[in-house]
């Protein structure tokens, strides 16, 4: 019997097949404006269209990827062909998504740390975007580092808002993905961020039991455990040590999937540290594997340039990348994709917007 518990379920654990993963590709008009004009190109409507028609008509690209996170303009667009990008990505067995939140705010009365805003008209929204073929959504929470941060008020306020989102959206039909980020800003060491990293899931897998989320029916999207932008970098096995433990003492087993944001790690980077962690022995009760933003478009972004005639090359770029993400949840990934051009380029912008 398909109950509204029953499709959740079958939702989430789907998302979390192992060999497929998420395209992140629901930039809002401001944050998709700046990447088009890292390549010249104007931000208006067509050319937003002309980018995502790019990343969802990849011939064989699709067979990577399990679920793409839509900005709210991107789920009513059509292809140049005039199908609905929607009805595109079904076809090829990848479920839509929904950027829901509205952004983040300062807390007052702290150093900057912020809370997200969007629960109020969410249940409406949701019940909208279901309509429009939507199965899952996106809350990007943001926490930071810094000598007395994250404050326990920042921790308290995102895991209680991250929950209320998440309930909500189970209510109508769509599988919440829990998106604590902590900002890799700063020059703290890998300890440190796994401690931190430790106390937000901590708090938010409390708010979300006390909210009676489904776990069954969710999905984590967390920062993986390393060092500080401004600290030495570690190898992708110690990453993969320290996220993984990090997880395992906070992240319970009901919950099928993790899938990793990139978080201005270059593409290469990414996909190494997520082919460590799912090579790596010990108990991992969840799927590992990746919500890329960042790590799955820039080489496309600019090998595409905007320009037509470099769409076959751009499609290359990208067929690259979801190929070997899709390796890396194996833990088989070569290094093969390494030699694209500008893969391992830092991707990191301080107090990064999503
Ligand atoms: P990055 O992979 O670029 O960090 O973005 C993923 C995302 O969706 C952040 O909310």
């Amino acid at each position: 019997m398909i109950t509204p518990h029953n499709e959740l379920i079958a939702n989430a654990a789907y998302i979390g097949t192992p060999g497929k993963g998420i395209l992140a590709a629901d930039e809002s008009t401001g944050t998709i404006g700046k990447r088009l004009a890292s390549i010249k190109v104007e931000n208006v409507e067509s050319n937003r269209r002309a980018l995502r028609e790019l990343l969802f008509c990849t011939p064989n690209a699709l067979q990577y990827l399990s679920g793409a996170i839509l900005f709210e303009e991107t789920l009513y667009q059509k292809s140049s062909s005039g199908k609905p990008f929607v009805e595109i990505l079904k076809e090829g067995g990848v479920l839509p998504g929904i950027k829901v939140d509205k952004g983040t705010v300062e807390l007052p009365g702290t150093n900057g740390e912020t809370t997200t805003q969007g629960l109020d008209g969410l249940a409406q929204r949701c019940q909208q975007y279901y309509s429009a073929g939507a199965r899952f959504a996106k809350w990007r929470a943001v926490l930071k580092i810094g000598p007395t941060e994250p404050s326990q008020l920042a921790i308290n306020e995102n895991a209680n808002g991250l929950a209320r989102y998440a309930i909500i959206c189970q209510e109508n039909g769509l599988v919440p993905i829990v998106e604590p980020e902590i900002l890799v800003d700063g020059p703290h060491s890998i300890e440190k961020c796994a401690d931190v990293t430790e106390r937000v899931l901590a708090a938010c897998y409390k708010a979300l039991n006390d909210h009676h989320v489904l776990l069954e029916g969710t999905l984590l999207k967390p920062n993986m455990v390393t060092p500080g932008s401004e600290a030495k970098k570690v190898a992708p096995e110690v990453v993969a040590e320290y996220t993984v433990r990090a997880l395992q003492r906070t992240v319970p087993a009901a919950v099928p999937a993790i899938v990793f944001l990139s978080g201005g790690q270059s593409e290469e980077e990414a996909t190494l540290n997520l082919n460590a962690m799912n090579k790596l022995k010990g108990k991992k009760p969840w799927n590992l594997s990746f919500s890329f933003g960042r790590a799955l478009q820039q080489s496309t972004l600019k090998t595409w340039a905007g320009k037509e005639e470099n769409i076959p090359k751009a499609e290359a770029a990208f067929l690259a990348r979801c190929k070997a993400n899709s390796e890396a949840t194996l833990g088989i990934y070569k290094g093969d994709a390494a030699k694209g051009e500008g893969v391992s380029e830092s991707l990191h912008v301080k107090d990064y917007k999503y």
